[in-house]
């Protein structure tokens, strides 16, 4: 028997049409060089509307790929809608790429044009002879200095966003297939190029959905948010599409996002959820000092791990810890979150500050399973086995965009591999302990090189490390540190040794220690493991 509900499609054009409908008198606040920018929902949407006009205009394909080059802006979050409600797919460059990686995605998705903030035209121009399907480009004058006039390559159509949309007709929204996709987002990858993940409409609104409930980030027509994290990477978590459905006034932090001008945003605001990577949280405490930060209720932060220092400094100064989730581009992004369950709460604030260092539970609708490496069962919730984190779910990738690396990522029951090693607690709490292609793997047992970094990192001497699997003929791969001494500070191995000396276990220590001025960074700012193990993969270890 099958059920007699309604098959309605869950398309962005039914969060587009509440907004409209509902809330066109909240509003969305830019801040740019030139001052903030306000502008309602009603406006907004009456030019998402002629936008949708103007691709119609430009003659883009009816799934064409619409690129954007663009930072947190309310013409950002015109494009975030016009596109895919018009059957095309928003494609989001990331604007911390090399260049040669924005060329490739760029040539691999096909986009037919490009919509840049003025403030970065400077970063794309010089790649724009290197683009194979680009045939118009439209510069967003977002005040930064930038001269248009020195011309665009032949085959190329160089137009102005408001002299566009001026002279287009607002266009009906109606996608009917909520599978058709909507958006794409290439990871930034640590080895060979990005890959392109498809976000479709129903994943899209799916993850918006996780975006409200009370125990995810619980957006809510009250809030004020403020995303810090990028609409240009993983889709600002969720929380630009979720603004918009639950009717929130939006605060966009546009291209200055110094300390000084997030905490100003804060409080002048009065942000009530402001959500951004570790680095962000770490550098704006120190501004938020003396100011009123009455309106804040959530500390949204991931991407990379949250100290537990950087936490308990937010709870200390502001009154809120920050409040950790986990997820990947393949998941949206968003997969777990740090609420701390019902039962935990009158824990004292030293065990709730290890709670909130953890990754957290999987939201509603994401499934996770953490894997032993050696039986490739399910590891004991015991919060110490660990194994490769897989995830499942309905806004959770199930392939990669003409790729022929997808099968390496993919389960053949269809999970996605998530490339992270993790340990799951008996009240389900997920703690990431490592990339799984960066674990030592030490005679059949896992040594978890992100741990023994943060132990190193602790010595006061000691401005950068990251620790490396080297092979060695007994145990496999041993341990070592690569380590980078703060400025003016001498340090030595035997000090590293012993400094672990007692925070470690003993067959942690590792094997060697080398000094180097600096650790790699890929093109976003992660350690990049790839060029420290090509650098010193035959680095002979003194006990070997
Ligand atoms: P990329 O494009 O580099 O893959 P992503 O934003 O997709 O960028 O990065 C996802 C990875 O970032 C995750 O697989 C995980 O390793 C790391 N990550 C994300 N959130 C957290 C977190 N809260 N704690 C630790 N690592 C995290």
């Amino acid at each position: 028997m099958q059920g007699l509900m309604q098959d309605y499609p869950l398309t962005i054009s039914h969060i587009f049409n509440r907004a409209e409908r509902l809330f066109p008198n909240k509003e969305i606040v830019t801040s740019l060089p030139t001052g903030r920018q306000r502008i309602t929902y009603g406006e907004w949407a009456q030019r998402t509307r002629r936008l949708g006009g103007v691709l119609d205009q430009l003659g883009i394909s009816a799934d064409g790929r619409v690129a954007t080059f663009s930072w947190n802006t309310a013409r950002h979050l015109e494009l975030y809608f016009a596109a895919p409600c018009t059957g095309r797919v928003l494609h989001t460059l990331n604007l911390r790429l090399f260049p040669e990686q924005v060329t490739y995605i760029v040539n691999h998705a096909e986009d037919e044009v490009i919509f840049v903030d003025k403030t970065v035209a400077g970063l794309l121009w010089p790649l724009l002879g290197s683009f194979n399907t680009v045939r118009h480009l439209v510069v967003i004058d977002d005040g930064g200095p930038f001269d248009t006039s020195v011309g665009v390559p032949d085959g190329i159509e160089l137009h102005d966003y408001e002299e566009l949309l001026e002279q287009a007709p607002p266009v009906e929204f109606n996608v009917a297939d909520e599978n058709q996709a909507a958006s794409m987002c290439y990871t930034s990858g640590t080895t060979g190029n990005p890959k392109g993940v498809v976000y479709s409409h129903r994943s899209t609104v799916l993850h918006t959905m996780s975006a409200m409930f009370a125990d995810g980030f619980g957006a809510r027509e009250s809030d004020r948010i403020l995303p810090v994290v990028p609409m240009f990477h993983a889709n600002a978590w969720g929380l630009a599409h979720a603004a918009v459905a639950v009717g929130a006034d939006l605060i966009m932090p546009g291209p200055d996002l110094s300390p000084k001008s997030l905490a100003a945003l804060i409080e002048s605001e009065k942000a009530t959820v402001a959500a951004g990577v570790p680095t962000i949280w770490m550098g704006v405490l120190p501004e938020l000092a003396g100011r009123d930060t009455s309106n804040l209720r959530s500390i949204p932060c991931g991407g990379s791990a949250v100290p537990k220092a950087l936490s308990e400094a937010w709870r200390e100064q502001v009154g809120l810890p920050i409040y950790q989730a986990w997820g990947m581009t393949e998941t949206s992004p968003v997969a777990t979150v740090g609420e701390i369950r019902s039962h935990l709460k009158d824990l004292p604030e030293e065990e709730l500050a290890d709670i909130r260092a953890m990754q957290g539970l999987p939201l509603f609708g994401v499934e996770l399973r953490v894997l032993s490496q050696e039986t490739g069962e399910q590891v004991p919730w015991d919060g110490e086995s660990r194994g490769e984190l897989q995830a499942a779910g309905p806004w959770i990738a199930k392939s990669y965009y003409n790729d022929d690396r997808s099968p390496e990522s993919f389960t053949d029951d269809g999970w996605l591999k998530t490339g992270d090693v993790a340990t799951v607690n008996a009240d389900g709490y997920i703690r990431l302990v490592d990339r799984t292609k960066d674990v030592v793997k030490s005679g059949g047992e896992w040594i978890s090189s992100v741990e023994l970094e943060n132990e190193i990192m602790a010595h006061p001497k000691v401005a950068e490390a990251a620790v490396i699997g080297v092979s060695h003929p007994k145990w496999q791969e041993r341990p070592l540190a690569c380590v980078v001494v703060k400025p003016g500070e001498e340090l030595t191995k035997d000090e590293v040794l012993e400094f672990l000396d007692g925070r470690v276990a003993k067959w942690w220590m590792p094997d060697d220690v080398v000094f180097i001025d600096e650790v790699p960074k890929t093109s976003v700012g992660k350690f990049s493991k790839k060029d420290l193990r090509e650098r010193f993969g035959d680095h002979k270890l003194p006990t070997a």
